[in-house]
């Protein structure tokens, strides 16, 4: 559909790893199913946490220093783009952890799988963003609420049910059309979403580098990099100007 979105179409977006490659954040089932050199087992699970909550947290503390390094690319640029012009008819799901979409001015977005600048309470519940420089070594970080000494990273971990599930399923049945970019289609329930979008009659579009698990689904696919595709795509879509 390389012409623009009719007045009144609501749109979700649903992004995964690979829109913040080209930031310098690396996926991580592209070449050998290990993520930073780590098996998703050792270091993305609740049974991790429990066996080896040191490995786990300097994991994760890793990944949140990181993002003090890098920044939103192209592609993220391009979303904020979109949103200006659609306004509440857009919706962005991420299935990333990094902070890369509100950094570049997405607004109305969920964080299924949670976010790394936050940490929680397993206590209490209590969910805080701790970004300062004590709260980014290799210490635990304390519970300031109840005095737990261990927050845990804000992440769905495998095993676990993602956030937001009931309002994500609900905009994604009710949009007319669902875009995913830079996902792989193998982790559930999000790679489900594509399906949902196409029972409900959406026009389905996928931007990924590689064709994904699932792309048969989509009615439409541009293979390649998001930060290159997205902004042309985007331009299309709001009308300013052609490919
Ligand atoms: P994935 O790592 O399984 O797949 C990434 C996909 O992006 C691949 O299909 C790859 O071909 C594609 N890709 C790579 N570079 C690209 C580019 N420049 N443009 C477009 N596509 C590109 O990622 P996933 O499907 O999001 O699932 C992984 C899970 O891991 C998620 O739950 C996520 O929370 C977590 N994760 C998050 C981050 C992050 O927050 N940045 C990074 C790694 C993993
Ligand atoms: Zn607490």
């Amino acid at each position: 559909m390389n012409e623009p979105f009719e007045t009144g179409a609501r749109v979700v977006i649903l992004t995964g790893a690979g829109i913040s490659a080209e930031s310098g954040i690396r996926t991580f089932r592209a070449s050998d199913g290990l993520w930073e050199d780590h098996r998703i087992e050792d270091v993305a699970t609740p049974f991790a946490w429990m066996r080896d909550p040191e490995l786990v947290w300097g994991f994760y503390q890793g990944r949140r220093r990181q993002l003090l390094e890098v920044v939103p690319n192209p592609a993220h640029e391009a979303l904020v783009e979109l949103e200006k012009f659609l306004g509440d008819n857009f919706l962005l799901i991420t299935q990333n952890v990094d902070d890369l979409h509100s950094r570049a001015g997405s607004k109305n977005l969920i964080h299924m799988h949670g976010e790394l600048q936050k940490l929680r309470c397993e206590q209490c519940g209590e969910v805080v963003v701790a970004m300062d420089e004590e709260h980014l070594t290799d210490d635990y970080v304390a519970c300031t609420a109840c005095g737990d000494e261990r927050l845990r990273p804000h992440i769905v971990w495998f095993h676990e049910m993602p956030l937001h599930m009931r309002e994500i399923d609900q905009a994604v049945a009710d949009c007319d059309v669902f875009i995913a970019i830079g996902t792989s289609g193998h982790v559930y329930p999000a790679a489900g979403l594509l399906g949902i979008a196409q029972a409900c009659g959406a026009h389905c579009i996928g931007i990924n580098l590689d064709p994904p698990e699932n792309v048969a689904l989509f009615d439409e696919f541009h293979q390649g990099k998001a930060g290159e595709l997205l902004p042309n795509l985007v331009n299309v879509w709001i009308g300013v100007e052609e490919e």
